[in-house]
């Protein structure tokens, strides 16, 4: 097992052996963290310890604390799983070891990128002249987009913002939706406009942006940096972005869209109205590692215009920059030295196809769509319009719902987490894994009935 060989044919055959007990294992269970923690070990081994050893110690170590996730019953935040070619994909980017920041450090993980980020522009319906960044997911990605609209939106006033910092610049605003994902708080955070600055919009009644209200808000002063959603993590409503994006427009704005998940819907010819006018923006965010199903990390900033992408987030350094004067990849990230995420994307992509994509899409929305009905006929409430893949359940009372979504967690035959939308408690479902089924929807129903039957006594 020293050999490397044998080592990475083992960690694989290991890799391989977890997930084919994937569909049948509990997909989470009690567990103890600090029996976890204890068996990785305590204080830091003087001594060395052989490559082989070292795989099996940390296949045991790990084994009692994994969840399934990648498995087609994990219903939890909004997860997806990974498909075969993008796990073999990124095992490749593993064993590769290509630095992909730069082009000259890695030609293939470049061009990788580029091909995909084609691609996916294509399947996304974003303008043909978008950047894009392979980011590590949708926070960097909010990051990203909203660095590009405060250096946009700076520059139009005449400021610098990468050399004269926001002290003292002329003031930007920031106008949100109510139902922002909490990311982008934190993208603001660390783009120095602090989260007071956010002119809050309300949302309609499943969780979209209330266009009337934004037209009034955006009428009161300035151009705005306005941050709209597709896909709600509660309700998967989407912003009526034609609507939204043109108001903007006629305000000399910058609409940035977080569809870490709501963007994909764009893929199927069956639900791209939800996300119509979708081209109109300056800015998008998504990820691949929830609803493509590639391995984490894996998100992606698209920017309309590529020179204000660039400048709000390229470097340089004499030793690093290449022919063309520029890194290549890392001019649109935030991160300098990467592992290739292309490959992955590009894998996934490649093994769906167009139609393969619109295809996962619109089955986990008929899945959930399957799960709302049947847990409807047991008597639950659905608390959402299930326009996408996310369904909110409710069982008569917010101690009750609680103590349901409690026992499923412990129950194991699928998992989800519990939410608070509109002030009340829900259990929170989304389908977003591939290798989800019809029966899979109805044995996890069926748990939460039998567990919700048990609660409506305790
Ligand atoms: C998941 C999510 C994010 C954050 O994405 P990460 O990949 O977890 O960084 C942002 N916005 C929405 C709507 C999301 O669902």
């Amino acid at each position: 097992m020293e050999h490397t060989w044998e080592l990475l044919g083992e960690a694989a055959a290991t890799a391989i052996r977890y997930r084919e007990t994937l569909p049948g294992r509990p997909v989470a269970g009690p567990v103890d963290p600090a029996a976890i923690l204890a068996a990785f070990g305590g204080a830091l081994p003087s001594e060395p310890c052989p490559p082989g050893q070292v795989l099996e110690e940390l296949r045991r170590a790990a084994e009692g604390g994994l969840v399934a996730t990648a498995g087609p019953r994990f219903f939890g935040f909004v997860t997806g799983g990974s498909l075969p070619s993008a796990t073999a994909a990124d095992i490749l980017a593993v064993g590769w070891d290509q630095c992909a920041g730069l082009t000259v450090a890695s030609p293939a993980a470049a061009a990788a990128e580029q091909c995909a980020g084609e691609w996916l522009k294509d399947l996304l319906g974003l303008p043909s002249s978008a950047s894009v960044g392979f980011v590590i997911g949708g926070q960097s990605a909010n990051t990203v987009g909203l660095a590009a609209a405060r250096h946009h939106l700076c520059a139009e006033a005449g400021w610098d913002v990468e050399r004269d910092g926001l002290a003292g610049a002329p003031p930007v605003r920031v106008v949100a939706s109510a139902e922002r994902h909490a990311t982008i708080d934190r993208s603001l955070r660390l783009l120095g406009f602090g989260t007071a600055v956010v002119e809050e919009v309300p949302a309609g009644l499943n969780g979209a942006i209330d266009t009337v209200a934004l037209a009034e808000v955006l009428a009161r002063g300035g151009p705005a940096i306005v941050c709209l959603q597709a896909g709600n993590v509660n309700t998967g409503a989407c912003d009526d972005l034609r609507t939204a994006c043109s108001l903007v427009r006629d305000h000399s704005g910058w609409s940035h869209v977080d569809g870490a998940f709501g963007l994909w819907a764009a893929a199927s010819p069956r639900t791209a109205a939800l996300v119509d006018g979708i081209e109109l923006a300056d800015s998008w965010a998504t990820d691949g590692h929830k609803w493509l199903n590639v391995p984490y990390d894996s998100g992606f900033a698209f920017c309309a215009r590529p020179d204000v992408h660039t400048a709000a987030v390229s470097y340089t350094a004499p030793y690093l920059v290449a022919e063309g004067g520029t890194m290549g990849p890392a001019d649109h990230t935030l991160e300098s030295s990467r592992r290739a995420r292309g490959f992955a994307v590009w894998a996934a992509l490649r093994e769906l196809g167009r139609d393969g994509v619109a295809e996962l899409v619109d089955r986990c929305c008929l899945l959930a769509r399957r799960f709302a009905a049947a847990l409807a006929d047991g008597g639950a409430e659905i608390g959402n319009d299930v326009v996408l893949n996310q369904v909110l359940v409710r069982f008569g009372d917010d101690a009750r719902t609680d103590r349901v979504v409690d026992g499923v967690q412990r129950e194991g035959t699928c998992w989800l987490g519990g939410t608070t939308w509109r002030g009340r408690r829900y259990l929170r479902v989304s389908v977003s894994n591939w290798s989800t089924t019809e029966s899979d929807v109805d044995r996890s129903a069926e748990a939460i009935l039998r567990v919700a039957a048990s609660a409506s006594r305790g």
